[in-house]
């Protein structure tokens, strides 16, 4: 069976650990090493440097945050509501 592209950072795990478990870390795992905003210059650019510490590569800028993205992402009731209504237009 082939792994679906998005997991394909967990084959690395064979057949070990379970499947959900798996999927939940690759989901943290493609967070992490995506790039993401910078506070700083707003560029797409901050990538993971530590555990917690964020680097862009723009401005050269360090900053601490969130381990595995650099802010937390909260999703409130309303942004979901806009979301559905969204995807139902
Ligand atoms: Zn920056």
């Amino acid at each position: 069976m082939a792994t679906p592209k998005h997991l394909s950072t967990i084959k690395r795990f064979g057949a070990r650990y379970g499947r959900r478990v798996k999927e939940r870390f690759a989901s943290v795992e493609r967070s992490q090493r995506s790039k993401h905003k910078c506070p700083y210059c707003n560029k797409v650019a901050a990538r993971f440097k530590a555990v917690g510490i964020w680097e862009c590569k723009n401005c050269k800028s360090r900053f601490t945050g969130k381990a595995f993205s650099p802010t937390k992402k909260i999703i409130t009731k309303i942004e979901k509501a806009v979301v559905a209504v969204q995807k139902a237009d």
